[in-house]
């Protein structure tokens, strides 16, 4: 018998990829990413969570001008017209929401946002010749996880917060939609703990007021814009009593979604979900240690109490997304936190 053996060659094409909220942190870094790849981004972005300014950085840092909308996702017809004039063939929508308590404070704020901007996308894809979708989700659909490290099997667990569930929701909308839309190929990317900035320091997180996530915290304290950093709870049952996270480079993290883009073009199956995160777990004193070894700047801190709806321990099971998507982080914790130190520099100066 002859076999005949047939080779198939992967092959990507450069394309024209929508991303909304893309001056934000992690669209901004994904805008970085696909200029590097050879992708044309078109931005939609309002600047409630952002700059101008970073719009000019980018420039700076690719050496090309990104085309810009200034733009609501909650209005249907001004996202209408963007998507006949630019034809684009991808979109990632980045466009949301993502402070847990202030979630707590503000549901319907967030619900409409967060919902309504994925149903106003979702409406106008099919009749706009899209054909591949990658939506920024977070691993806080898996709740507080009883087995770790999760994997994209981990049981989806009721949602802490309005936030954690508007993620739920709209992972549910997608995978509705995929089932009637065969020919919309859709990427799901859960996110752990993003942090660091592209390491020229020229973009970065924008913390509206008092942060609320750690890193930024640790770099504004470090900065002495804030007299001491509060470790929320030491007595939790970890190696050193604090909670323990995946922190991934924020470009790391950029550079799944362009991955991600390849992926789809040879995929028949429409509907993908990833972890993505490095694969281990730091806790806050780790992370705090990590940050004055790399800076050899000293960060003051105390013990406080534990934070209401913390989960004591996640990090991800990266092992679908190393396999399937040939992407791996590439940045280590003490690289990362040094880039954040550089970005939170460039603020102060
Ligand atoms: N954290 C802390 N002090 C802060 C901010 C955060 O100890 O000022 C802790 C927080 O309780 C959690 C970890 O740092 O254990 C990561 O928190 P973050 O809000 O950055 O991410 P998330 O909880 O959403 O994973």
């Amino acid at each position: 018998m002859i076999k005949i053996r047939i080779r198939f060659e992967v092959q990507t094409e450069r394309m024209k990829i929508l991303v909304t909220g893309g001056a934000g942190f992690i669209g901004s870094h994904t805008v970085v990413e696909l200029f590097n790849n050879g992708d044309v981004p078109i931005i939609i972005d309002d600047f409630r969570n952002s700059d101008p300014f970073i719009l000019e950085r980018l420039k700076e840092i690719t050496g090309n001008t990104p085309v810009f909308y200034n733009l609501d996702c909650l209005d249907l017809k001004g996202l209408e017209d963007v998507f006949e004039k630019e034809k684009p063939e991808g979109v990632v929508h980045f466009a949301a929401y993502k402070a847990v308590g202030e979630s707590v404070e503000k549901p319907v704020m967030y619900y409409e946002n967060n919902i309504g901007t994925l149903i106003n996308l979702l409406k106008l894809v099919p009749q706009h010749n899209i054909n591949y979708f990658v939506f920024s989700s977070s691993c806080t659909v898996y709740g507080d996880p009883e087995v770790i490290p999760v994997t994209e099997q981990s049981p989806i667990q009721e949602a802490s917060s309005p936030y954690g569930y508007t993620k739920q929701v709209c992972e549910k909308m997608l995978q509705d939609f995929c089932k009637v839309n065969q020919n919309i190929k859709t990427v799901l990317l859960r996110y752990f703990n993003p942090i660091g900035s592209h390491p020229s320091g020229l973009i970065g997180e924008l913390p509206n007021g008092v942060p609320n996530n750690l890193v930024p915290y640790v770099t504004q304290t470090a900065a002495g814009q804030r007299d001491q950093l509060t470790i929320n709870g030491g007595d939790y049952n970890t190696s050193d009593g604090t909670c323990i996270r995946d922190y991934i480079h924020v470009s790391d993290l950029a550079d799944a979604h362009v991955k991600a883009f390849a992926f789809l073009q040879n995929q028949i199956s429409n509907f993908h979900v990833f972890n993505v995160g490095t694969g281990s777990g730091s806790t806050v004193l780790e992370v705090v240690k990590a940050f004055e070894k790399a800076t050899k700047v000293t960060v003051k801190y105390f013990i406080g109490p534990r934070r209401e709806g913390d989960v004591v321990s996640i990090f991800a099971d990266n092992s679908k997304i190393l396999t399937e998507l040939d992407w791996r982080p590439k940045f280590s914790l003490e690289e990362a936190l040094l880039h954040s130190w550089r970005w939170q520099q460039s603020l102060s100066d």
